[in-house]
């Protein structure tokens, strides 16, 4: 009888917040959402079905929140995310990959991008993910510490692949788009 994997949703959603996720190709976006919006990792995902959002509600402080997370199905690759992609997003998450130096340096270019693009007030979170990779670390956590506190961007270290810190890594960024809206 329908789809047991359905999430519960409660009947009354207090707000919807658009989380937009960016960064460099491969770097594990698509993977991070899976992770949270349903609790998987596709080992063998070749590329970003056209999927534009997913979705999870969650409960911040008693408010019923829905957070509406949008992947960009590729279009990094070309450098072709338009501007509609981040009209009204609250939140971003900032993917690098740890074991891809050249990913992190793309990082400055991504949040000039945000900057021209998403709303002024927007909270950003920086995910170096691929955390589980260890032997292959190619950027170290300090690099990324100093990156944020200058950029003023939150931070956290994840792996989609084992779910390590992708749910705190969403809830404290979702908190911290409640902390500015509400
Ligand atoms: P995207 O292009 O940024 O959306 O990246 P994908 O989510 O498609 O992931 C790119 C590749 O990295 C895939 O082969 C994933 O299986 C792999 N990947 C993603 N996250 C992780 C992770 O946390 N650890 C490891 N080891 N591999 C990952
Ligand atoms: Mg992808």
């Amino acid at each position: 009888v329908g789809n047991e994997e359905e999430e519960y949703v409660p009947e009354k959603i207090d707000y919807v917040f658009k989380v937009v996720v960016i960064g460099d190709s491969a770097v594990g976006k698509s993977q991070i959402l899976s992770r949270f919006a349903k609790n998987e990792f596709c080992l063998d995902s070749k590329s970003t079905i056209g999927v534009e959002f997913q979705t999870r509600t969650v409960t911040i402080k008693t408010k019923v929140i829905k957070a509406q997370i949008w992947d960009t199905a590729g279009q990094e690759r070309y450098r072709a995310v338009t501007s509609a992609y981040y009209r009204g997003a609250l939140g971003s998450m900032l993917v690098y990959d740890i074991s891809k130096r050249q990913s992190f340096d793309s990082l400055a270019r991504w949040v000039e991008e945000l900057r021209a693009n998403a709303d002024n007030s927007i909270v950003i979170m920086l995910v170096g993910n691929k955390a589980d990779l260890v032997d292959q670390r190619a950027v170290p956590t300090e690099d990324a510490v100093k990156f944020a506190k200058e950029q003023g961007l939150f931070f956290a270290e994840t792996s989609a692949l084992s779910g390590d810190n992708v749910d705190k890594a969403f809830f404290q960024l979702l908190e911290e788009i409640y902390g500015v809206m509400c």
